[in-house]
């Protein structure tokens, strides 16, 4: 039996990595020492992990600008709108648990199933509009989206190490809420059965 009375409950053991910050919620340094860079996406939530200032010098205006509508969209558009259905479906979650790798989105502990809602930019959805690289500098901001993709396949693989069922949502298949309800749904009941 699984505990879900809390998340220190989880198997998961983030101490045996370096860089691993022991004072909780509000240390300021990211978790992983050895991150590249962290996510546009997710600054500004209180996660600890801000944006990378080098990086963001580069970024024109005009990028900045749909990163900050990004940031602002996690909490009141697509992805509140699935957390809102799922809710409406009877499922409970966590949000945003940075206890386990890759600090998932929507975390689901009796189920111990994990969602990931990734930008299409960031996260480098393959064959995606929305993941078209800008056309300056190509080279340099391919290797940065090639680098979140694969440390983004590598805590998809800790997480099933540790057990955990993950799905990943991409931002552009919120545009059908109904249909991404559909894939998750059956999803967690797979990680339920
Ligand atoms: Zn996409």
């Amino acid at each position: 039996m699984i505990s879900t009375a809390g998340f220190s409950g989880y198997n998961f053991d983030p101490c045996t990595r370096s860089g691993h910050q022991t004072s909780g919620s509000q240390g300021r340094r990211p978790r992983y020492a050895t991150d590249i860079s962290p996510w546009p996406l997710y600054a500004g939530r209180g996660t600890g992990i801000g944006p990378d200032l080098g990086m963001v010098d580069h970024v024109t205006p005009s990028k900045r600008s749909e990163i900050m509508r990004a940031v602002r969209s996690r909490d009141t558009g697509p992805e509140l709108s699935l957390r809102t259905m799922l809710h409406r479906a009877g499922y409970r979650y966590r949000l945003h648990v940075k206890e386990l790798p890759g600090t998932p989105d929507i975390v689901l502990p009796r189920l111990r199933a994990v969602i990931f809602v990734h930008g299409c930019y960031w996260h480098g959805h393959a064959g995606c509009s929305k993941a078209a690289l800008p056309k300056s500098r190509v080279e340099f901001w391919r290797a940065k989206v090639m680098a979140n993709r694969s440390r983004d396949r590598a805590r998809i693989s800790e997480l099933k190490q540790a057990g955990w069922a993950p799905i990943v949502v991409w931002q552009c298949e919120l545009r059908d809420p109904a249909r991404v309800l559909r894939r998750v749904t059956d999803f967690l009941q797979q990680a339920e059965a």
